[in-house]
């Protein structure tokens, strides 16, 4: 893998299979397999495809998740739908949003038609450059899987299933950008997009969740109205709109491990993962308080 800072893939999967597996099992028995129906979740996937990727959870996998959901009552959305939803006063079946990271062309050959035979629907956050040709992902050095192109986006776009947001134009690591870089990036991917599917874009995601208080800044003059980070847990009513909690598949996740990231248990960072990722990613800690922005990798 790639060692580029700050995106990709990064902790080796078997160990963190190992870790999540042991944390679902301590779930499991603490809550009796009760899911945690307070505030909202926001589950995030890269591929869903077969190949041998660390990015990758196989058809057969997001399939059976999905009628996990489908199965408890969920009612799985997009994620400006989702925050709609907190917001709203209505009661509302339990919710969980979905959101695929990057653009890849197997979310809509694998993951679409599974998503709309069960009524679900999901956000996809794309870097606009990478769309282009003119980006392209770091951890891939010379087998990238191929992204959706434009024409694709904004026909899905259109067909309401899938709802395309803003992933920056290259997929830097915006803490290591100057302040202009770091603000075109965030400004001119939404400017790009919403010419492209001509309706207002609403909501950001961070590449592999790493932002500071200058991104987070950023995102609120560019007007966005949600951003998403990759730190773990559940979003209530007064989480910042611009620091949304979410958790990631994994390939290696078993449906104990689905069920523990659906129902709370894996609401907390993966121990010394605040360690690894300084080491890793040169990461500062937080000036922001009272809110965690060391995030998971991969996003
Ligand atoms: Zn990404």
């Amino acid at each position: 893998m790639a060692g580029t800072p700050g995106i990709g893939p990064s902790l080796p999967a078997p160990l963190k299979a190992g870790v999540t597996r042991v944390r679902s099992a301590w779930w499991l028995v603490r809550s009796r397999g009760r899911l945690d129906s307070s505030g909202l979740r926001v589950l995030f996937y890269h591929r869903v495809s077969d190949d041998d990727d660390p990015l990758a959870v196989s058809t057969r996998k997001f399939r059976q998740q999905m009628e996990v959901l489908a199965a408890e009552g969920f009612r799985a959305v997009g994620l400006a739908e989702a925050v709609d939803l907190l917001e709203s006063e209505r009661p509302a079946p339990p919710t969980i949003a979905l959101n695929f990271d990057d653009g890849f062309r197997d979310v809509g050959e694998n993951a679409l038609p599974i998503l709309e035979l069960l009524g679900f629907r999901a956000t996809v956050f794309v870097p606009t450059g990478v769309v282009e040709g003119t980006s392209s992902f770091a951890w891939y050095p010379d087998d990238q899987p191929p992204v959706m192109n434009w024409e694709e986006i904004v026909e899905l776009d259109r067909a309401g299933t899938l709802r395309f947001e803003a992933h920056t134009v290259t997929h830097p690591s915006l803490l290591l950008l100057d302040d202009e870089e770091s603000r075109w990036e965030i400004t001119q991917s939404k400017i790009d997009l919403e010419a492209r599917l001509e309706r207002p874009v609403e909501a950001f995601c961070y590449p592999a969740g790493l932002f500071g208080e200058r991104e987070h800044q950023f995102v609120a003059e560019a007007g966005y109205r949600l951003a998403v980070s990759c730190e773990p847990g559940v979003n209530g009513r007064d989480t910042d709109r611009l620091a949304l909690r979410r958790r990631q598949i994994d390939p290696r996740d078993r449906t104990i491990d689905f069920w523990a990231k659906l129902g709370g248990g894996h609401d907390t960072p993966l121990p010394l993962r605040g360690f690894y990722r300084r080491v890793r990613y040169g990461e500062q800690p937080s000036k922001l308080p009272s809110r965690p922005l060391r995030t998971s990798p991969g996003s």
